[in-house]
């Protein structure tokens, strides 16, 4: 240890969420050091906990943090309504400030350092950086030969190197105490969240019932309709942002790179961004493993910008408007384009062009 550093290590992770931990461990199994900072090891993140059943396989997670699997999703538009059967691929309900903690204390059990402290400066230089971390106790100086701003939609990281944020939407949610239920519901159309949706989710023991707001539209009017309608309308209203993907999203600049939320890594459309930064997490780390930073961004985009584009098309071809919002529950209660649609969802089949989702839907909508 030098004497003017605290710690020395070769990638410094702010923020240990799903990105920055699971950064840590896939750098752990390349035995690469690492440092992990988060500011509140208590920090329940604002979500819906939704996550594909896969991941606890894919990423070696203790089953015990699924609360809730669903097998049938439950579709509304303005004068709609399906039933999608997800027996093949369910989704896993989680509870963020237990999936988090766990998350971090794995790779710490893994081989990372754990610190509780808060991101506060950093100075770039050609071979390394030299960040500022606040705990309780001091003021750390950390050296290190990379830094990972993994620190969410309102990434300091970000805000310091680009002078930016990551685009986002206001989300809007409540959690309704003691009311548990066993199916996912979403809800399109201008009756409920224009060009976005709203959802109701199992949470534990409670129910979360939250929106993503279309900016200058009258989203929020819409959402206390909804809490009305679900006589939620006494719980406490809390905002949280999400990111809103976008294609020229910085990935790395002077030894810095930016992950999950921090680089808007959450699927156009459905907004999942828990399994995102995981899977991009794992990108980054061979990147750091390789030595070779510009690796992250070619083979984030060689797997994953086609779909993220096929999403970002689906969601203004289906959502703009009610008429096509409408017909996509048709599309839904269709059985065969129900499991094609999961087969996409599911990353089981190539992405499609948005040219091609116009053809099929025509094709489709002129045979029925
Ligand atoms: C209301 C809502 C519902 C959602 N529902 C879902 C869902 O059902 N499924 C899904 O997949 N996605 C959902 N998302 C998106 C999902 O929550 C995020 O995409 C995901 O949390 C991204 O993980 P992350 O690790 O990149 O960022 P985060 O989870 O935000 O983690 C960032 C971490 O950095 C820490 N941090 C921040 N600043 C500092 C600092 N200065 N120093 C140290 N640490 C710092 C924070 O405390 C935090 O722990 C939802 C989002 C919202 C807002």
């Amino acid at each position: 240890m030098n004497d003017k550093f605290d710690f020395i290590t070769n990638t410094l992770i702010i923020g240990g969420g799903p990105a920055g931990s699971t950064l840590a461990r896939e750098l752990n199994k390349h035995d690469i050091d690492n440092i992990l900072i988060e500011k509140n090891f208590n920090y329940d993140k604002p979500c819906g906990g939704g996550i594909k059943s896969s991941v606890f396989k894919e990423f070696n997670l203790p089953k015990t943090l699924e609360t809730k699997k669903i097998t049938n999703v439950n579709l509304f538009s303005n004068l709609n309504s399906a039933v999608f059967n997800i027996k093949k691929a369910p989704l896993s309900i989680v509870l963020r400030k237990e999936f988090d903690h766990s998350l971090r204390l794995l790779a710490k059990k893994e081989g990372t350092n754990l610190i509780e402290g808060k991101y506060k400066s950093i100075e770039c230089f050609k071979d390394y950086i030299i960040a500022k971390i606040k705990t309780n106790e001091k003021i750390l100086i950390i050296k290190a030969d990379y830094l990972v701003g993994a620190d969410g939609v309102k990434s300091s990281v970000k805000k310091d190197i680009l002078n930016v944020y990551p685009k986002s939407f206001l989300t809007n949610y409540v959690i309704v105490k003691n009311k548990s239920i066993d199916s996912c519901e979403f809800y399109f159309g201008s009756k409920y969240a224009p060009k976005r949706y709203a959802w109701i989710f199992p949470h534990g023991e409670d129910t979360s019932i939250g929106s993503i707001f279309e900016p200058n539209s009258n989203a929020s009017k819409i959402f206390d309709d909804l809490l009305k309608e679900k006589d939620a309308k006494s719980y406490k209203k809390k905002g949280f942002y999400i990111p809103n993907w976008d294609k020229k999203s910085v990935f790395y600049k002077n030894r810095v790179f930016f992950l999950g939320d921090a680089a808007g890594q959450t699927l156009p459309f459905t907004y999942e961004g828990i399994y995102y930064s995981m899977r991009s997490a794992r990108i980054l780390a061979n990147a750091i493993s390789k030595n070779e930073p510009l690796f992250y961004e070619k083979k984030w985009k060689e797997t994953f910008e086609k779909s993220f584009l096929s999403y970002h098309w689906a969601e203004r071809f289906f959502l703009y408007s009610d008429f096509m919002s409408n017909k996509m529950l048709d599309f839904f209660k269709n059985k065969k384009l129900q499991e094609k649609a999961l087969l996409y969802w599911d990353n089981k089949a190539k992405p499609i062009s948005a040219k091609d989702i116009v053809i099929k839907f025509f094709k489709y909508f002129f045979k029925s």
